[in-house]
């Protein structure tokens, strides 16, 4: 499914998992205690090496994507977006629609989630530990800390994670028509029954077959 095409994001948990709500089913709720965060809010040292080291891996004339994920990343309050906005850096919004639109055109790289490797979106929680993956803050996926080494540097390190992303994908993707707009989603969220008895079918299946079929047929790209 082509060569290693992937560009570096990295989202940044700027409370780690403290969020106001806790809902029950939430996965992230359990990670400060899980990772010993003993931090409240991602302190100025670590949000400035998060917001310059992605301007120094992806260029400062390129549009870089800068994620604020939770627990509720509101928690930090307005002060800390400020603060943010003043170290001077662009954004660019991916939705769903416009990387599909993407693949369809062969421009791959929009979402790791529908990419064919992924590997390529980690995260950094309010220490400055950096994760494979923001849905794989756990101790084995530590790649290292902002402060203490370049960030390019742990991506080249992460770039093993994910390679499987394809590989690992049940037969009843790759015979779907629209495996080249979702690669299977998420690893994640492959937690069905494949129709050959193996776990490996994404829940969120039913819910892409009809968005991108909607896509394929409303686009005018053939
Ligand atoms: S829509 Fe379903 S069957 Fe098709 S590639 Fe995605 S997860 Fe696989
Ligand atoms: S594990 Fe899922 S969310 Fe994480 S990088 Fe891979 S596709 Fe993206």
């Amino acid at each position: 499914m082509g060569g290693d095409t992937r560009t570096f994001a990295v989202m940044a948990k700027v409370v780690g998992g403290r969020c106001n709500l806790e809902c029950a089913y939430c996965y992230y709720v359990e990670k400060p205690k899980l990772l010993g965060q003993t931090s409240a809010v991602m302190s100025d040292e670590v949000l400035e090496a998060y917001v310059r080291r992605n301007l120094e891996i992806n260029g400062r004339d390129a549009t870089v994507e800068f994620a604020w994920h939770g627990g509720e990343p509101t928690l930090a309050g307005l002060g800390f977006f400020r603060k943010a906005m003043a170290l001077d850096f662009g954004r660019k919004f991916v939705q769903l629609f416009e990387v599909t639109i993407g693949n369809m055109r062969g421009i791959r790289g929009g979402l790791c989630v529908h990419d064919a490797l992924c590997g390529h979106a980690a995260s950094v929680e309010v220490a400055g530990d950096v994760y494979s993956c923001e849905r794989y803050a756990y101790p084995d996926y530590r790649l290292g800390n902002i402060l203490e080494t370049p960030l390019a540097e742990l991506m080249e390190g992460n770039r093993a994670f994910g390679m499987h992303k394809t590989y690992g994908l049940p037969k009843e993707c790759f015979e779907c028509p629209h495996i080249r707009l979702c690669f299977g989603g998420c690893p994640k969220d492959r937690i069905l029954l494949s129709k050959d008895g193996r776990r490996g079918r994404n829940y969120l299946c039913d819910g892409y077959r009809r968005f991108f079929s909607h896509v394929a047929a409303n686009s005018g790209i053939s």
